[in-house]
């Protein structure tokens, strides 16, 4: 347990704990909550080495949350314990770089490891306080099911996830409406996307709706998910660090709103040896351009074959920048309402026109996608999901032969079996898990794209 304090971005909420952070999520000023300062762990490294991934789980989120010892032990074996693979994150060599398996979680994606934490957390917390939580979000695919998953059959929990119908794939359409858990309330909603997240935002911002029904979030900008995130970039750097003997490790991420990578970054901070973070994105190339450019400005989002990493407006972003303005609330503040009004913001580079040594960034199209999918499983029998694969290709640009390159694996290639069809010209990618849910009953209501029948089916559905 440590007294660690969390703080908002943009300065305007008191110092808090790690309990009431995780229950805030987005910090009232609309700021992200980041904590105070970040642990030196380098003295530690050598004894983490060698430590088991709850162990080390354990030893990370301990530094960063005001929990008793012996309950987030409790609370970190119960979140890894459901990992259909001892190792939890194994790491597997594949030609010249070292695979890092996020996926094997209940929802076969690497959000399953936030997300059975942050889950674990709430319940923990909901208990000691005697509330209850309805969560409300809004789901293209995979967050909606690892966050189903993470809450299903827990008692004072209610989660409405809201999805666009007929626009998610019939997988992961089916990975949601399959868990028939009481407390489980899957919407479809008759429009686009964007209609289910300003769905959500207008309830958020009914404020006596909120509090009268306990509604809370479980997005990506919650800090317990980026924090558990932490722990995978020590467990599979070390591991690496170990076999190699080498000094310093590179990690690839494939980039959508900034969460994963992030997680990598303050791992770096904390003492962890990078030598580089990849940060990979497909064709909505929006962090690519800024830290290759120094300028962030704000594109149009287009489909591609790695679906979780359509985003344009990177949410975990302003951690990051942060940190980058000196951790200066009042010049954060005034970029970020420059940017909601322009859609473009920008920092200062350095000589060589570099924007943080640190970072290498780079976009895998969708034809690198596929032409990494088609050489890796010729060459090394591993078939790569299209999200993982983005980031191998980006990464086979900057190899270095002293520091082994680590590819994080953020989605079991079966979940986006038509990528590897399109790629390999054979349905090639299965898991007995998605395969049963063919067959698998469903449960989910249909509602119009309208605010208030939303509001009512809310109300109807939770006891407050
Ligand atoms: C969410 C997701 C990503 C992107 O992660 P961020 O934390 O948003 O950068 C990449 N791949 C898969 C499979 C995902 O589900």
């Amino acid at each position: 347990m440590t007294t660690m304090s969390y703080i908002s971005t943009r300065g305007g909420s008191a110092p808090m704990g790690f309990q009431q952070a995780v229950m805030t999520g987005l910090a009232e000023d609309g700021g992200l909550l980041v904590p105070c300062s970040l642990p030196d762990v380098r003295d530690r490294l050598e004894v983490w080495r060698s430590l088991a991934y709850p162990d080390l789980a354990y030893e990370v989120l301990r530094l960063f949350t005001d929990l008793p010892d012996a309950d987030l032990r409790a609370l970190v074996d119960r979140s890894y314990r459901v990992f259909r693979v001892p190792e939890v994150v194994p790491v597997v060599p594949v030609g010249k770089v070292h695979v890092v398996e996020l996926f094997h979680g209940p929802t076969l994606a690497f959000k399953d490891i936030a997300l059975q934490f942050l889950s674990n957390c709430f319940e923990y917390i909901l208990e000691r306080e005697n509330g209850e939580l309805n969560i409300l979000g809004a789901t293209s695919g995979d967050t909606g099911s690892a966050a189903i998953h993470g809450v299903r059959g827990r008692e004072r929990i209610r989660i409405f996830i809201m999805h666009p119908k007929g626009r998610v794939s019939p997988l992961q359409e089916r990975q949601m409406t399959s868990v028939l858990d009481d407390n489980v309330f899957n919407l479809a909603v008759e429009g686009t996307f964007d209609d289910c997240q300003s769905i959500m935002k207008s309830l958020f911002e009914d404020v006596p709706f909120k509090q009268t029904h306990s509604l809370g979030a479980i997005n990506s900008v919650n800090w317990a998910r980026v924090l558990a995130q932490i722990v995978y970039f020590f467990y599979a750097g070390l591991r690496v660090l170990e076999q190699t003997g080498a000094s310093r490790v590179r990690f690839s991420v494939p980039t959508g709103n900034f969460g994963d990578i992030l997680a990598g970054y303050y791992a770096a901070r904390m003492g962890l040896p990078v030598g580089k973070l990849i940060l990979a994105t497909n064709e909505n190339d929006i962090l690519t351009r800024f830290f290759t450019t120094g300028v962030y400005a704000k594109g149009t989002v287009v489909p591609t074959i790695s679906p979780s990493m359509d985003i344009q407006v990177a949410s975990n972003f302003e951690r990051y920048l942060f940190d980058r303005v000196g951790r200066n609330p009042e010049v954060l503040r005034a970029m970020m309402a420059d940017f909601k009004i322009s859609g473009r913001l920008s920092v200062p580079v350095g000589e060589g026109g570099e924007v943080d040594p640190l970072f290498f960034a780079g976009t895998g199209t969708t034809r690198d996608t596929l032409d990494t999918i088609r050489h890796t499983y010729r060459e090394s029998g591993y078939l790569l999901d299209p999200h993982t694969a983005v980031g191998v290709s980006v990464a086979s640009r900057c190899f270095r032969d002293d520091e082994p390159m680590l590819c994080l694996a953020t989605a079991h290639p079966a979940k986006f079996n038509q990528a590897i069809e399109d790629a390999l010209g054979e349905d090639l990618a299965h898991h007995p898990i998605l395969d049963q849910l063919k067959e698998a009953e469903t449960r989910c209501d249909c509602l119009p794209a309208d605010v208030d029948a939303v509001r009512a089916y809310v109300q109807e559905h939770c006891t407050p």
